[in-house]
């Protein structure tokens, strides 16, 4: 099976969305930093944007939490954004880890650190769905 890898005028097109992103993400921590000294209430507007699946569990999580996990979550995105940049170098980006084949484009531009394809992360989140009940 010959190793599948993207054209470069595809890395170099994702490698300037993951740019954006790490960016966003810097500048968004650096954000909450500055905020916390004053309140963080004003930047949930733009929180609000981020489609967390744990959004809905308990209600009583207080803002300060709120926030800690909003943070974990952008330093893991952070993590996995300079993860794929090094993809992006060594050409395996864009190729889903588990069956090998092309991660969609579609994907790619909604999560431009996926390592799995649509099919493999909709199984593996059927398994974890079913390990969590
Ligand atoms: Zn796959």
């Amino acid at each position: 099976m010959a190793v599948k890898k993207l054209s470069t005028e595809k890395l170099k097109h994702y490698e300037e969305i993951i740019l954006k992103e790490l960016h966003e993400s810097v500048s968004y921590i650096e954000n909450i930093n500055k905020d916390q000294s004053i309140g963080a209430r004003e930047s949930s507007g733009d929180l609000s944007s981020y489609a967390y699946h744990q959004a809905d569990q308990g209600s009583d999580t207080n803002l300060m939490e709120q926030t800690v996990m909003l943070m974990e979550g952008e330093r893991e995105k952070i993590r996995k954004l300079n993860d794929a940049m090094r993809r992006i170098a060594d050409e395996t980006y864009g190729v889903c880890e588990m069956c090998g084949e092309y991660i969609q484009d579609t994907r790619l531009e909604v999560i431009p650190y996926a390592t799995n394809c649509f099919d493999c992360t909709e199984k593996m989140e059927d398994k974890n769905r079913r390990r969590r009940r």
